[in-house]
């Protein structure tokens, strides 16, 4: 298991700069119309997190997929997953949901396992 690449202190700064860029540019084109300032943040907030974790459609699939291979047992302990209460795990977070990264985990065994990251 890697940990996650984080941002140095160069780094940090230039990311809170492109924040800062991106919000002032939805205020610039929201101007009094908050809801559409929601709107825009709404909908940056998902596309930014589908470039991270793909689209919900390909995930629920991917993972279906996962557990069938996995023959439909938690990855970590073993024991038969619940139909509804299971994680899609990603081994390396930068590689994506992508086949070959992932794993399906029970609730507990990806509670503990987020603990041990120190995420949860
Ligand atoms: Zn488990």
């Amino acid at each position: 298991m890697t940990t996650n690449r984080t941002l140095d202190e160069n780094e940090l700064v230039v990311a809170q700069t492109l924040l800062a860029e991106i919000r002032a540019r939805m205020d610039g084109i929201a101007g009094s119309d908050e809801r559409l300032r929601f709107a825009l943040n709404r909908k940056v907030y998902k596309e930014l997190s589908y470039d991270e974790r793909g689209k919900p459609n390909a995930r629920i699939s991917l993972k279906a997929r996962t557990a069938r291979a996995q023959n439909d047992m938690c990855a970590q302990c073993r024991t038969a997953l619940s139909a509804s209460d299971t994680v899609l795990d990603r081994l390396v977070a930068e590689k994506g949901d992508v086949e070959g990264n992932v794993r399906v985990l029970c609730r507990k065994c990806d509670l503990a396992i987020q603990r041990e990251r120190g995420l949860a």
